[in-house]
Protein backbone atom coordinates (compact mmCIF):
# COMPACT_ATOMS: atom_id res chain seq x y z
CA UNK A 1 0.00 0.00 0.00
CA UNK A 2 2.78 2.42 0.52
CA UNK A 3 4.65 1.67 -2.21
CA UNK A 4 1.78 2.24 -4.03
CA UNK A 5 0.95 5.65 -2.46
CA UNK A 6 4.88 6.52 -3.04
CA UNK A 7 4.20 5.80 -6.90
CA UNK A 8 1.38 7.88 -7.09
CA UNK A 9 3.01 10.84 -5.53
CA UNK A 10 5.78 10.11 -7.78
CA UNK A 11 3.46 10.14 -10.68
CA UNK A 12 1.30 13.20 -9.89
CA UNK A 13 5.13 15.22 -9.61
CA UNK A 14 6.21 13.63 -12.85
CA UNK A 15 2.90 15.15 -14.48
CA UNK A 16 4.06 18.08 -13.25
CA UNK A 17 6.97 18.50 -14.98
CA UNK A 18 6.71 19.81 -18.42
CA UNK A 19 9.67 18.91 -20.87
CA UNK A 20 12.45 20.80 -20.98
CA UNK A 21 12.21 24.22 -22.85
CA UNK A 22 12.22 23.99 -26.92
CA UNK A 23 15.36 24.69 -28.61
CA UNK A 24 14.16 27.99 -30.26
CA UNK A 25 13.34 28.97 -26.49
CA UNK A 26 16.57 30.53 -24.51
CA UNK A 27 18.29 28.17 -22.57
CA UNK A 28 16.87 28.75 -18.49
CA UNK A 29 20.11 30.03 -16.14
CA UNK A 30 20.69 27.52 -13.22
CA UNK A 31 21.54 28.10 -9.80
CA UNK A 32 22.75 25.83 -7.51
CA UNK A 33 22.65 27.18 -3.35
CA UNK A 34 24.44 25.16 -1.33
CA UNK A 35 24.67 25.75 2.70
CA UNK A 36 26.85 24.01 5.09
CA UNK A 37 26.52 22.06 8.06
CA UNK A 38 22.89 22.97 8.55
CA UNK A 39 20.43 21.14 10.86
CA UNK A 40 17.73 19.31 8.82
CA UNK A 41 15.41 20.84 10.98
CA UNK A 42 16.98 23.91 10.77
CA UNK A 43 14.63 26.06 7.90
CA UNK A 44 11.20 27.42 8.67
CA UNK A 45 10.04 25.44 5.99
CA UNK A 46 11.44 21.74 7.21
CA UNK A 47 9.64 23.04 10.83
CA UNK A 48 12.24 25.44 12.68
CA UNK A 49 10.71 27.18 15.38
CA UNK A 50 14.06 28.96 16.22
CA UNK A 51 15.78 29.63 13.14
CA UNK A 52 13.59 32.02 10.73
CA UNK A 53 14.26 31.35 6.89
CA UNK A 54 11.46 33.56 5.34
CA UNK A 55 13.38 33.49 1.96
CA UNK A 56 14.38 30.12 1.85
CA UNK A 57 10.84 29.21 2.91
CA UNK A 58 9.50 31.73 -0.18
CA UNK A 59 11.53 29.87 -2.69
CA UNK A 60 10.64 26.41 -1.23
CA UNK A 61 6.63 27.20 -1.76
CA UNK A 62 7.62 28.57 -5.68
CA UNK A 63 8.42 25.03 -6.31
CA UNK A 64 9.48 21.39 -5.05
CA UNK A 65 10.27 20.18 -1.68
CA UNK A 66 12.02 16.90 -1.63
CA UNK A 67 12.13 15.11 1.49
CA UNK A 68 14.14 12.05 0.93
CA UNK A 69 17.36 14.18 -0.52
CA UNK A 70 20.34 12.53 0.38
CA UNK A 71 24.19 14.05 0.19
CA UNK A 72 26.29 11.19 -1.18
CA UNK A 73 29.14 11.68 1.82
CA UNK A 74 28.94 12.76 5.30
CA UNK A 75 30.73 16.18 5.15
CA UNK A 76 31.97 18.64 3.36
CA UNK A 77 34.66 18.13 0.96
CA UNK A 78 33.59 14.86 -0.80
CA UNK A 79 30.05 15.83 -0.75
CA UNK A 80 31.02 18.70 -2.50
CA UNK A 81 32.85 16.83 -4.70
CA UNK A 82 29.72 14.21 -5.56
CA UNK A 83 27.71 17.31 -6.37
CA UNK A 84 30.19 18.77 -8.55
CA UNK A 85 30.98 15.40 -10.54
CA UNK A 86 27.29 13.97 -10.69
CA UNK A 87 28.75 10.70 -9.70
CA UNK A 88 29.98 8.51 -6.39
CA UNK A 89 33.30 9.98 -5.22
CA UNK A 90 33.74 6.96 -4.03
CA UNK A 91 34.54 5.69 -8.23
CA UNK A 92 37.67 8.34 -8.02
CA UNK A 93 38.47 7.36 -4.91
CA UNK A 94 37.03 10.73 -2.60
CA UNK A 95 36.06 9.08 -0.11
CA UNK A 96 37.80 11.28 2.92
CA UNK A 97 37.57 14.70 4.24
CA UNK A 98 40.64 16.51 2.67
CA UNK A 99 43.01 16.16 4.93
CA UNK A 100 45.27 19.25 5.23
CA UNK A 101 48.05 17.44 7.50
CA UNK A 102 49.28 14.63 5.74
CA UNK A 103 51.29 11.95 7.04
CA UNK A 104 54.68 12.73 7.29
CA UNK A 105 56.63 11.99 3.67
CA UNK A 106 53.24 11.73 1.63
CA UNK A 107 53.03 13.54 -0.67
CA UNK A 108 49.47 14.86 -1.25
CA UNK A 109 49.02 16.92 -4.56
CA UNK A 110 46.63 14.44 -5.41
CA UNK A 111 43.92 15.26 -2.89
CA UNK A 112 41.16 16.56 -4.22
CA UNK A 113 39.07 16.41 -7.32
CA UNK A 114 40.34 13.88 -9.91
CA UNK A 115 41.39 15.90 -12.80
CA UNK A 116 40.05 12.98 -15.33
CA UNK A 117 36.31 13.81 -13.62
CA UNK A 118 34.77 16.10 -15.55
CA UNK A 119 32.56 18.97 -13.13
CA UNK A 120 29.39 20.41 -13.49
CA UNK A 121 31.07 23.35 -14.74
CA UNK A 122 32.93 21.55 -17.37
CA UNK A 123 29.55 20.45 -18.62
CA UNK A 124 27.53 23.15 -18.34
CA UNK A 125 29.85 25.22 -19.80
CA UNK A 126 30.29 22.72 -23.10
CA UNK A 127 26.55 23.71 -23.55
CA UNK A 128 27.56 27.72 -24.15
CA UNK A 129 26.39 28.35 -20.21
CA UNK A 130 29.33 31.24 -18.04
CA UNK A 131 29.54 28.97 -15.37
CA UNK A 132 30.50 31.12 -12.15
CA UNK A 133 31.88 29.48 -8.76
CA UNK A 134 31.08 31.78 -5.48
CA UNK A 135 31.89 30.50 -1.82
CA UNK A 136 33.86 27.72 -0.38
CA UNK A 137 35.25 25.21 -2.80
CA UNK A 138 37.37 22.79 -0.93
CA UNK A 139 38.26 19.98 -3.46
CA UNK A 140 41.96 21.03 -3.90
CA UNK A 141 44.15 23.39 -2.93
CA UNK A 142 46.35 22.73 -4.99
CA UNK A 143 46.62 24.71 -8.58
CA UNK A 144 45.13 21.32 -10.50
CA UNK A 145 41.72 21.80 -8.35
CA UNK A 146 41.78 25.22 -8.69
CA UNK A 147 37.80 26.59 -9.88
CA UNK A 148 39.07 28.18 -12.79
CA UNK A 149 40.95 24.93 -14.19
CA UNK A 150 37.28 22.96 -13.66
CA UNK A 151 35.13 24.49 -14.96
CA UNK A 152 34.46 27.97 -13.50
CA UNK A 153 34.99 30.92 -15.88
CA UNK A 154 34.35 32.55 -12.68
CA UNK A 155 35.50 32.21 -9.17
CA UNK A 156 35.37 34.56 -6.09
CA UNK A 157 35.54 32.99 -2.96
CA UNK A 158 38.00 30.43 -1.20
CA UNK A 159 39.58 26.96 -1.96
CA UNK A 160 39.66 25.61 1.95
CA UNK A 161 37.45 24.01 3.82
CA UNK A 162 36.31 27.27 6.24
CA UNK A 163 37.16 31.00 6.71
CA UNK A 164 36.35 33.51 9.17
CA UNK A 165 33.02 35.54 8.67
CA UNK A 166 34.48 39.11 9.48
CA UNK A 167 36.61 40.41 7.03
CA UNK A 168 40.54 39.64 7.53
CA UNK A 169 43.67 40.54 5.30
CA UNK A 170 43.71 37.50 3.07
CA UNK A 171 47.33 37.83 2.84
CA UNK A 172 47.16 36.23 6.39
CA UNK A 173 44.48 33.67 5.63
CA UNK A 174 46.15 30.76 3.76
CA UNK A 175 43.53 28.31 2.23
CA UNK A 176 40.57 30.42 3.64
CA UNK A 177 41.84 33.37 1.51
CA UNK A 178 39.24 35.40 -0.20
CA UNK A 179 40.12 36.07 -3.93
CA UNK A 180 38.94 36.32 -7.08
CA UNK A 181 40.26 34.42 -9.93
CA UNK A 182 43.59 33.79 -7.95
CA UNK A 183 43.10 37.26 -6.62
CA UNK A 184 43.85 37.54 -3.36
CA UNK A 185 41.83 40.22 -1.52
CA UNK A 186 40.00 41.62 1.49
CA UNK A 187 35.99 41.08 1.24
CA UNK A 188 33.85 44.00 2.38
CA UNK A 189 31.38 42.99 4.65
CA UNK A 190 30.25 40.15 6.66
CA UNK A 191 31.56 36.98 4.29
CA UNK A 192 28.00 35.52 3.49
CA UNK A 193 26.86 39.34 3.09
CA UNK A 194 30.04 39.77 0.72
CA UNK A 195 28.56 36.47 -1.05
CA UNK A 196 25.47 37.43 -1.55
CA UNK A 197 26.48 40.48 -2.96
CA UNK A 198 28.82 39.00 -5.40
CA UNK A 199 26.25 36.67 -6.51
CA UNK A 200 23.70 39.73 -7.09
CA UNK A 201 26.64 41.28 -9.51
CA UNK A 202 26.92 38.05 -11.48
CA UNK A 203 23.40 37.94 -11.95
CA UNK A 204 22.98 41.45 -13.09
CA UNK A 205 26.12 41.04 -15.35
CA UNK A 206 25.10 37.97 -17.32
CA UNK A 207 21.47 38.41 -17.68
CA UNK A 208 21.06 38.39 -21.05
CA UNK A 209 22.78 35.02 -21.68
CA UNK A 210 22.12 31.27 -19.94
CA UNK A 211 24.89 31.25 -17.01
CA UNK A 212 25.14 28.41 -14.44
CA UNK A 213 25.79 29.79 -10.98
CA UNK A 214 27.03 27.73 -8.11
CA UNK A 215 26.90 29.84 -4.85
CA UNK A 216 28.62 27.59 -2.36
CA UNK A 217 27.94 29.26 1.38
CA UNK A 218 30.04 28.56 4.12
CA UNK A 219 27.40 29.17 5.91
CA UNK A 220 26.50 27.62 9.00
CA UNK A 221 29.90 25.97 8.82
CA UNK A 222 31.79 27.02 12.50
CA UNK A 223 33.69 29.33 13.47
CA UNK A 224 30.31 30.75 14.83
CA UNK A 225 31.05 34.73 14.13
CA UNK A 226 27.68 36.42 14.09
CA UNK A 227 26.64 39.93 13.17
CA UNK A 228 25.57 41.73 16.53
CA UNK A 229 21.94 43.14 14.61
CA UNK A 230 21.73 39.61 13.47
CA UNK A 231 21.98 37.65 16.75
CA UNK A 232 20.07 40.74 18.45
CA UNK A 233 17.50 39.52 16.47
CA UNK A 234 17.02 36.32 18.08
CA UNK A 235 17.43 37.56 22.27
CA UNK A 236 14.51 35.09 22.94
CA UNK A 237 16.65 31.45 22.14
CA UNK A 238 18.05 30.59 25.38
CA UNK A 239 21.32 28.57 23.90
CA UNK A 240 23.72 30.98 23.21
CA UNK A 241 25.05 28.68 20.45
CA UNK A 242 21.44 28.66 18.83
CA UNK A 243 21.22 31.94 19.01
CA UNK A 244 24.25 32.48 17.17
CA UNK A 245 23.80 29.75 14.92
CA UNK A 246 19.64 31.73 14.25
CA UNK A 247 21.51 34.84 13.58
CA UNK A 248 24.21 32.80 11.23
CA UNK A 249 21.08 31.27 9.40
CA UNK A 250 19.39 34.81 8.93
CA UNK A 251 22.42 35.94 6.67
CA UNK A 252 21.97 33.22 4.77
CA UNK A 253 18.69 33.69 4.37
CA UNK A 254 19.06 37.62 3.48
CA UNK A 255 21.14 36.24 0.49
CA UNK A 256 19.06 33.97 -0.51
CA UNK A 257 16.28 37.05 -0.37
CA UNK A 258 18.95 39.05 -2.58
CA UNK A 259 19.29 35.89 -4.93
CA UNK A 260 16.03 35.86 -5.80
CA UNK A 261 15.10 39.57 -5.59
CA UNK A 262 18.27 39.83 -8.41
CA UNK A 263 16.56 37.22 -10.73
CA UNK A 264 13.29 39.28 -10.42
CA UNK A 265 14.79 43.23 -11.04
CA UNK A 266 16.60 41.61 -14.06
CA UNK A 267 13.56 40.21 -15.49
CA UNK A 268 14.96 36.39 -15.59
CA UNK A 269 13.00 35.19 -12.44
CA UNK A 270 10.80 32.94 -15.15
CA UNK A 271 13.83 31.28 -16.93
CA UNK A 272 15.77 30.12 -14.03
CA UNK A 273 16.41 26.83 -12.62
CA UNK A 274 17.02 27.18 -8.54
CA UNK A 275 18.35 24.40 -6.45
CA UNK A 276 18.88 25.15 -2.75
CA UNK A 277 19.98 22.47 -0.38
CA UNK A 278 22.30 21.50 2.10
CA UNK A 279 26.24 19.59 1.88
CA UNK A 280 25.91 17.23 4.53
CA UNK A 281 23.87 16.59 8.11
CA UNK A 282 23.50 18.90 10.29
CA UNK A 283 26.77 19.34 12.87
CA UNK A 284 26.08 19.03 16.32
CA UNK A 285 29.49 19.04 17.62
CA UNK A 286 29.96 22.83 17.20
CA UNK A 287 26.65 23.99 15.38
CA UNK A 288 23.72 22.70 17.88
CA UNK A 289 22.22 22.01 14.60
CA UNK A 290 18.65 20.28 14.96
CA UNK A 291 18.06 17.17 12.33
CA UNK A 292 14.91 16.45 14.18
CA UNK A 293 13.32 14.07 13.29
CA UNK A 294 15.97 12.49 12.22
CA UNK A 295 18.82 10.63 14.41
CA UNK A 296 22.45 11.39 14.07
CA UNK A 297 25.27 13.96 13.03
CA UNK A 298 27.66 15.59 10.46
CA UNK A 299 30.12 12.45 9.92
CA UNK A 300 27.48 9.41 10.27
CA UNK A 301 25.58 7.66 7.74
CA UNK A 302 22.62 8.22 10.40
CA UNK A 303 19.69 9.79 8.46
CA UNK A 304 20.72 12.92 10.33
CA UNK A 305 24.15 12.50 8.80
CA UNK A 306 23.14 12.66 5.08
CA UNK A 307 19.46 13.24 4.34
CA UNK A 308 19.08 17.38 3.59
CA UNK A 309 16.77 19.87 2.59
CA UNK A 310 16.38 20.42 -0.66
CA UNK A 311 14.05 22.66 -2.76
CA UNK A 312 14.20 22.70 -6.87
CA UNK A 313 12.27 25.99 -8.52
CA UNK A 314 11.65 26.45 -11.67
CA UNK A 315 8.59 29.34 -12.78
CA UNK A 316 6.22 27.17 -15.20
CA UNK A 317 8.36 23.78 -14.90
CA UNK A 318 8.48 22.35 -11.71
CA UNK A 319 4.62 22.92 -9.80
CA UNK A 320 4.34 25.44 -6.89
CA UNK A 321 3.73 24.27 -3.66
CA UNK A 322 4.74 20.50 -4.18
CA UNK A 323 6.64 17.68 -2.66
CA UNK A 324 7.85 14.48 -3.22
CA UNK A 325 8.85 11.60 -1.70
CA UNK A 326 11.25 10.31 -4.61
CA UNK A 327 14.77 9.32 -3.22
CA UNK A 328 17.50 11.31 -4.72
CA UNK A 329 20.86 12.15 -4.63
CA UNK A 330 23.10 15.54 -4.67
CA UNK A 331 24.39 14.10 -7.80
CA UNK A 332 21.35 14.04 -9.44
CA UNK A 333 22.00 18.09 -10.03
CA UNK A 334 24.39 17.51 -12.75
CA UNK A 335 21.78 15.71 -14.60
CA UNK A 336 19.17 17.54 -13.88
CA UNK A 337 21.22 21.39 -14.78
CA UNK A 338 22.37 19.40 -18.26
CA UNK A 339 18.52 18.06 -18.95
CA UNK A 340 17.76 22.33 -18.26
CA UNK A 341 19.95 23.03 -20.54
CA UNK A 342 18.37 20.75 -23.26
CA UNK A 343 20.65 17.72 -22.96
CA UNK A 344 18.65 14.92 -24.72
CA UNK A 345 21.13 12.48 -24.11
CA UNK A 346 22.66 12.45 -20.53
CA UNK A 347 26.83 11.19 -19.98
CA UNK A 348 26.50 7.78 -19.38
CA UNK A 349 29.83 7.57 -17.02
CA UNK A 350 26.79 9.77 -14.20
CA UNK A 351 25.13 7.96 -11.68
CA UNK A 352 22.64 10.62 -10.86
CA UNK A 353 19.06 11.56 -13.23
CA UNK A 354 17.49 14.60 -13.68
CA UNK A 355 14.97 15.52 -11.28
CA UNK A 356 13.00 16.67 -14.32
CA UNK A 357 12.29 13.60 -16.12
CA UNK A 358 11.07 9.86 -15.15
CA UNK A 359 12.48 8.52 -12.86
CA UNK A 360 13.50 4.17 -11.76
CA UNK A 361 10.51 4.13 -8.45
CA UNK A 362 13.21 1.40 -7.00
CA UNK A 363 16.06 3.18 -6.66
CA UNK A 364 18.53 2.22 -4.33
CA UNK A 365 21.80 4.25 -2.40
CA UNK A 366 24.61 3.27 -1.00
CA UNK A 367 27.67 4.92 1.51
CA UNK A 368 30.78 3.89 2.43
CA UNK A 369 33.18 6.40 4.88
CA UNK A 370 36.37 4.25 6.30
CA UNK A 371 34.90 1.43 7.99
CA UNK A 372 31.06 2.22 7.82
CA UNK A 373 28.81 1.65 5.25
CA UNK A 374 25.06 2.02 4.61
CA UNK A 375 22.22 1.19 1.49
CA UNK A 376 18.73 2.54 1.20
CA UNK A 377 16.53 0.33 -0.83
CA UNK A 378 13.09 1.07 -1.11
CA UNK A 379 12.09 1.89 2.74
CA UNK A 380 14.93 -0.51 4.37
CA UNK A 381 18.13 1.44 5.26
CA UNK A 382 21.14 -1.06 5.94
CA UNK A 383 23.55 0.37 8.26
CA UNK A 384 27.37 -1.64 8.53
CA UNK A 385 29.71 -1.05 11.10
CA UNK A 386 33.01 -2.37 12.01
CA UNK A 387 32.70 -3.11 15.61
CA UNK A 388 28.83 -3.99 16.14
CA UNK A 389 26.07 -5.86 14.30
CA UNK A 390 24.86 -4.88 11.08
CA UNK A 391 21.54 -2.91 11.42
CA UNK A 392 18.35 -2.71 9.33
CA UNK A 393 15.85 0.02 9.42
CA UNK A 394 12.53 0.50 7.78
CA UNK A 395 12.26 4.38 7.09
CA UNK A 396 8.27 4.38 6.09
CA UNK A 397 7.33 3.45 9.56
CA UNK A 398 10.65 4.62 11.69
CA UNK A 399 12.65 8.02 10.03
CA UNK A 400 14.21 8.58 13.22
CA UNK A 401 15.98 4.45 13.03
CA UNK A 402 15.06 4.06 16.46
CA UNK A 403 14.12 0.24 16.09
CA UNK A 404 16.72 -2.21 14.31
CA UNK A 405 14.54 -5.07 12.40
CA UNK A 406 18.24 -6.75 11.99
CA UNK A 407 16.91 -9.87 13.53
CA UNK A 408 13.37 -10.13 12.75
CA UNK A 409 14.57 -9.44 8.73
CA UNK A 410 17.46 -11.70 8.20
CA UNK A 411 16.32 -12.15 4.53
CA UNK A 412 15.90 -8.18 3.83
CA UNK A 413 18.99 -7.98 5.31
CA UNK A 414 21.15 -10.27 3.27
CA UNK A 415 19.66 -8.93 0.21
CA UNK A 416 20.88 -5.38 1.04
CA UNK A 417 24.39 -6.95 2.33
CA UNK A 418 24.84 -7.90 -1.35
CA UNK A 419 23.41 -5.64 -3.24
CA UNK A 420 25.95 -3.20 -1.08
CA UNK A 421 28.95 -5.61 -1.72
CA UNK A 422 28.02 -5.54 -5.35
CA UNK A 423 28.45 -1.58 -5.27
CA UNK A 424 31.54 -2.03 -3.46
CA UNK A 425 32.62 -3.96 -6.17
CA UNK A 426 32.42 -0.93 -8.74
CA UNK A 427 34.22 1.36 -6.32
CA UNK A 428 38.12 1.99 -5.85
CA UNK A 429 40.32 2.08 -3.01
CA UNK A 430 40.49 5.29 -0.88
CA UNK A 431 43.21 8.17 -2.49
CA UNK A 432 43.91 9.11 0.97
CA UNK A 433 41.86 9.05 4.24
CA UNK A 434 41.94 11.27 7.66
CA UNK A 435 43.62 8.92 9.88
CA UNK A 436 42.93 7.04 12.94
CA UNK A 437 41.93 9.62 14.63
CA UNK A 438 38.93 10.24 12.79
CA UNK A 439 38.17 6.11 11.87
CA UNK A 440 37.29 6.14 15.54
CA UNK A 441 35.88 9.33 16.49
CA UNK A 442 33.52 9.11 13.66
CA UNK A 443 32.19 5.39 15.00
CA UNK A 444 31.87 7.07 18.27
CA UNK A 445 29.66 9.92 16.82
CA UNK A 446 26.87 7.21 16.34
CA UNK A 447 26.31 7.49 20.21
CA UNK A 448 23.78 10.76 20.71
CA UNK A 449 25.44 11.35 24.71
CA UNK A 450 29.04 11.54 22.88
CA UNK A 451 28.08 13.65 20.23
CA UNK A 452 26.38 16.10 23.61
CA UNK A 453 29.83 15.49 25.47
CA UNK A 454 31.90 16.45 22.14
CA UNK A 455 29.81 19.49 21.64
CA UNK A 456 30.49 20.86 25.04
CA UNK A 457 34.17 20.95 24.09
CA UNK A 458 33.47 22.14 20.74
CA UNK A 459 34.81 25.20 20.83
CA UNK A 460 37.93 24.57 20.23
CA UNK A 461 39.10 22.66 16.78
CA UNK A 462 38.54 19.02 17.06
CA UNK A 463 42.00 16.89 16.52
CA UNK A 464 43.59 19.94 14.48
CA UNK A 465 41.34 19.03 11.22
CA UNK A 466 38.73 21.06 9.47
CA UNK A 467 35.68 19.47 8.87
CA1 LIG B 1 29.59 20.75 5.39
Amino acid sequence: MKKLLLLTLSLIGLNACAAPPESSVRQPNVIVILADDAGYADFGFQGSRDMQTPNIDRLAASGRIYNQAYVTTPFCSPSRAGLLAGRYTQRFGYEFNLTHRPPKGVDDTYMGLDVEEKTIGDRMRQQGYQTIAVGKWHVGDYAQFHPNVRGFDEFYGFVGGQAPYHPQDSKKQGKSAIEHNGKLLTPKAYLTDDFSRVAVDYIAQNKDQPFFLYLAYNAVHTPMDVLQADMDRFAHIKDPQRQRLAGMTWALDRGVGQVMAALKDNGIDDNTLVIFTNDNGGDKVGLAADNAPLRGTKGTLLEGGIRVPFVASWPGVIEPGSASEQVISLFDILPTALDAAGVKKLPQALDGQSLLAETEQQRALFWRYDNMAAARSGPWKLLRFPDRPAQLYNLATDPGETRDLASEQQETLRALMKDLFAWEGQMIHPRWNTGPYWSQEDVRRYSAEHVKARNKKARKPIGGQIR
